[in-house]
């Protein structure tokens, strides 16, 4: 990271909601705690550009959060879709995907130096630019048979036991699953694969445990 420099600016977004909901946010929090302890806080500005509507989906976490965006005086931008980051140039471009209603009020941002234009596409100069780029399984397993229609482990919510092949038990990331992914989720996932694994080689049959979709992240705020 380049010390005193005149303009730093940091854009995390999100191209997936399945992505770890956390990881982006922490890191827009770490990078600013980091602008403050080096003294070049007046010279930067740090952006936090979300294709979704609000910051956190949970209300309570989203008011924590909003404070934390408040005190550090990040630029939050929702409703802003990446499309396309022009590298070479060092300028990302979004497009604004609020509802028709919520169009008439965009005004561009002269601070961030922000331009609008044709076919509610924004272009945002930056010099740095930290990005979750959309998340797939592994190419084995995308292009195997065991997948569902969008691309992972087709299992069942609950007993985690392939919804086709019934010896196949999926966990983690690559599991078709209604939940964030994290660690703390597979944590939760593990005791139920090996309950119904063991009784099915055992047994020939599984056992009752059920995963309940949990999943939780720490969130670092500086
Ligand atoms: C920046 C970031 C921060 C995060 N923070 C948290 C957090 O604070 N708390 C939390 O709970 N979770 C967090 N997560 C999520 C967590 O890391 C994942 O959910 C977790 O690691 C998933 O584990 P997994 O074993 O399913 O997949 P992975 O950890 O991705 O493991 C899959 C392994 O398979 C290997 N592999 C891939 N293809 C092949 C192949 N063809 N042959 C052999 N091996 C192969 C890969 O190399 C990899 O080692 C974070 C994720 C990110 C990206």
């Amino acid at each position: 990271m380049p010390k005193g420099a005149t303009w730093i600016r940091d854009y995390t977004t999100a191209f997936n909601p399945e992505n770890n909901a956390v990881a982006t946010k922490s890191s827009g929090n770490l990078t600013y705690d980091y602008f403050r302890k080096q003294g070049i806080l007046k010279k930067t500005n740090v952006i936090f550009a979300t294709p979704g509507s609000v910051i956190f989906g949970v209300k309570p976490i989203r008011d924590t959060l909003m404070k934390v965006i408040g005190r550090y005086g990040i630029n939050f931008k929702p409703f802003y879709a990446p499309i396309k980051i022009d590298a070479e140039h060092k300028v990302a471009y979004f497009k604004h995907v609020a509802p028709d209603e919520n169009k008439c009020v965009l005004n561009e941002d002269n601070g961030i130096a922000e331009e609008f234009t044709e076919g509610n596409i924004i272009k945002i100069p930056f010099d740095m630019l930290h990005l979750a780029p959309p998340q797939a399984a592994p190419k084995f397993v995308r292009e195997s048979s065991l997948v569902n229609e969008t691309g992972w482990l087709d299992v069942d919510t609950n007993s985690l036991q392939h919804n086709r092949y019934t010896n196949i038990f999926g966990l983690g990331d690559v599991a078709g699953l209604p939940t964030a992914k994290t660690g703390a989720a597979v944590r939760k996932q593990v005791p139920v694969v090996v309950d119904h694994l063991s009784l099915l080689i055992a047994q020939n049959r599984i056992g009752t445990r059920s995963y309940n979709g949990y999943s939780s992240c720490t969130l670092v705020t500086g």
